[in-house]
């Protein structure tokens, strides 16, 4: 049924440590085999066997418009025809920007990277620059990207493979990192007590989706923004997933909570390789070359990254999909969970804007600690039901479901129903 792909993991295993680019891809918290996917067209994914998925995974997070939108499309073509890359700056450059610093009320300026890692390692070593301390705290269950110092006690795949810490993470790098839980105000007044005078940063998914999608409660974030203010630290918002993605001004706008720095990526590429972070102009001229803190990239701003990132959020400023998404998205929650609970299996959904979670889970998931008791084996059967009835989820309990402008009533109904099949026989 899925020889192809699976002649094609053989040979990467041979070639590519565990076969993939990147771990979340390999299937390790459901077990089987990777599939290998060939074609993207608008929410359907097909693999190189020509099976059809309904896809919830959309890259991650970046193509909430479906794979191959026409203006994307459009776009790259224009753009590849002038040369692929200069080294120069170059005007579509502003156009990205200007459209960043438009969407979100908290950013003033901004920097083009290439990935949301390079986004939060260039936040983070600017924070410590501008204030001249080196502590900082994240939160368990968050995940920034592979930085180094931020690799303790994080999400992503890093939560699945139970990697508290990498290998190659030396301790002096981890050491100038707190960990704290999410969503747990009171536990970040008692750091800014003892340590305030010594953090440059905070940095925080305000709704993290590294852990399965959980929402930072506005009396945590509140606190965040309180402390770090009183304490002159930076406050970084992590918005590589939720910028417009939990609506077009980000979760900063949502909540009505600003952040000093914000940093971007998956949406903001439309597909290709983007990151960004900005946020107070005054913190921003500190970078090199107006400032001293360096940060650089070859490819940044890069001509195809950017004519797909415009494209991207062009289309997204002038339909302004956001409550239509989010109708979408509680429909396939109410229905996962009305599902799950006909057949008495104990779930819980969360949905913010367009990316969901639905844990198999007596409790509500609010933390680290509350998310790692999920009954992860039934999961990780839900998983391969839902794959062989060509629904194609994030391979762990531990990953958000993504939603885009092109997933119909009609998909909502099928994943329902494929849901509700498997719930019932699986006792
Ligand atoms: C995906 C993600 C990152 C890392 O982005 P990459 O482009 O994979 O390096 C950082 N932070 C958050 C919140 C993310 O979801």
């Amino acid at each position: 049924m899925r020889s192809n792909s699976q002649q094609i993991i053989e040979q990467a295993n041979r070639l590519i440590p565990g076969g993939v680019n990147s771990p979340a891809r390999a299937f390790g918290a459901v077990g089987g085999t990777a599939i290998v996917m060939a074609r993207g067209e608008g929410a359907m994914l097909l693999d190189v066997d020509g099976n059809r998925y309904i896809d919830y995974v959309l890259s991650w997070g970046p193509m909430i418009l479906g794979h191959s939108h026409p203006a994307v499309v459009e776009a790259l073509q224009k753009a590849v025809l002038d040369g692929t890359s200069f080294g120069t700056p170059t005007r579509n450059e502003n156009r990205l920007a200007e459209l960043l610093i438009d969407a979100l009320p908290s950013v003033e300026m901004v920097r083009l990277v290439n990935s949301g890692t390079e986004a939060t390692m260039s936040a983070i070593r600017l924070a410590r620059g501008y204030t001249g301390r080196n502590r900082i705290i994240k939160f368990a269950g968050n995940y920034h990207g592979h930085v180094d110092s931020l690799l303790v006690a994080a999400g992503s795949a890093a939560a699945t493979l139970s990697v508290p810490n990498s290998p190659g993470v030396t301790p002096g790098t981890a050491a100038d990192t707190i960990v704290l839980p999410y969503n747990d105000p009171l536990a970040v007044a008692e750091t800014f007590d003892q340590f305030g005078g010594e953090l440059a940063a905070v940095i925080v998914e305000p709704v993290a989706g590294n852990m399965g999608c959980v929402i930072g409660t506005s009396g945590f974030l509140q606190t965040l923004r309180r402390e770090t203010e009183k304490h002159g630290t930076v406050l970084i918002f992590d918005e590589v997933m939720s910028g417009f993605r939990v609506g077009y001004g980000g979760a900063q706008q949502r909540f009505g909570v600003m952040p000093d720095l914000t940093t971007l990526g998956k949406v903001i590429g439309g597909g290709l390789p983007v990151g960004a972070y900005g946020g107070k102009a005054e913190i921003m001229r500190h970078v090199l070359p107006v400032g001293k803190v360096f940060q650089a990239g070859t490819l940044s701003g890069n001509p195809l990254a950017t004519a797909a990132g415009i494209a991207t959020l062009e289309v997204l400023r002038e339909t302004q999909p956001y409550a239509q998404l989010e109708q979408t998205t509680n429909r396939l929650a109410a229905g996962l969970l009305e599902a799950a609970k006909k057949h008495g299996i104990p779930a819980n959904t969360a949905c913010c804007g367009s990316m969901m979670t639905l844990f198999f889970n007596s409790q509500p998931v609010v933390d680290w600690n509350t998310a790692a008791t999920c009954d992860t084996k039934r999961f990780a059967r839900y998983f391969w039901a839902m794959a062989n009835a060509g629904i194609y989820m994030p391979c762990s309990q531990f990953e958000a479901l993504f939603l885009s402008i092109v997933h119909t009533d009609a998909m909502i109904e099928k994943t329902i129903a494929a849901a509700e099949r498997f719930f019932a026989g699986d006792v």
